[in-house]
């Protein structure tokens, strides 16, 4: 069990303008942050400097109180999951998408969690729908069966600190409706942030955030948001 707290942060990318200023927050260890705000207001900004693609240019961010820039890359990545909006696969097998950068997995561990994202069914074809066991093309993956690849990664992993980035594009209902469930599921229990779209994902969140152009502006569970406005 992790606690993520962000202290201060400053952030611009290359071009220097500045782009958040003065976030502070804190996802207690097990609990879920869902992160609202319009398109550009830096939400995705923070899941990339949780992740350290990026490092603040002030303030800090640190998990169980040490500061990100002390833990090692590889250290820091098997504490976090990320599963991005849009997820890019090798052109791999699936197996082999989930099993990347998890060396110490069995081939049964691997199955496990293709089976629990509901990705077993490709799990011998490629990303483009090439299945190498029959050696003939079948469906190619959708945007919401990419991400599930995503969600196996992390079922693999099992990190106590979950980024789950929601998708904006558009998941027929069913396959979102199924994605959110998995979400719920592995984030029980796990220190999550999400950048979320649905209301549902919000009403199930601890806490909100609400950006505004690179602030925090507001912040509470969803209901005393809904009673204060
Ligand atoms: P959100 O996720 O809330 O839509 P982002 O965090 O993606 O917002 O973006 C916040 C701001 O940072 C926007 O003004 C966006 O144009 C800018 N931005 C995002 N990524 C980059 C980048 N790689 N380089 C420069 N500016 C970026
Ligand atoms: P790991 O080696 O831990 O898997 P990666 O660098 O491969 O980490 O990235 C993990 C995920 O994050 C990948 O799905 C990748 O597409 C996505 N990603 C990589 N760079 C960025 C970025 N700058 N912003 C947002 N997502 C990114």
């Amino acid at each position: 069990r992790a606690n993520v707290r962000f202290e201060n942060v400053d952030f611009g990318y290359e071009n220097n303008r500045q782009i958040l200023h003065g976030v502070s927050f804190e996802v207690p260890a097990g609990h879920t942050v869902a992160v609202v705000g319009s398109s550009g207001a830096g939400k995705s900004t923070l899941s990339r400097l949780l992740y350290r693609f990026y490092d603040v240019s002030s303030g800090s961010i640190s998990i169980n109180g040490h500061d990100l820039r002390a833990l090692t890359q590889g250290s820091l990545r098997q504490h976090i999951g990320i599963v991005p909006q849009d997820t890019v696969l090798f052109n791999d097998t699936i197996y082999y998408n989930i099993a990347y950068g998890q060396p110490d997995a069995s081939r049964e561990e691997v199955i496990d969690a293709a089976r629990s994202a509901h990705i077993y069914d490709f799990i011998m074809s490629l990303p483009d729908g090439f299945d190498t066991m029959v050696g003939e093309r079948g469906l190619k993956l959708s945007g919401g069966e990419k991400q599930r690849v995503a969600i196996a990664r992390t079922i693999l992993k099992n990190p106590p600190i979950l980024i789950f980035d929601e998708a904006t594009s558009a998941l027929d209902s069913k396959t979102e409706r199924s994605i959110q469930a998995e979400l719920k599921e592995i984030s029980a229990n796990r220190t999550t942030l999400v950048i979320a779209h649905r209301l549902s994902t919000i009403a199930d969140a601890d806490e909100i955030l609400v950006m505004e152009a690179g602030r925090v502006v507001e912040r509470g569970h969803h209901r005393a948001l809904l009673a204060a406005n």
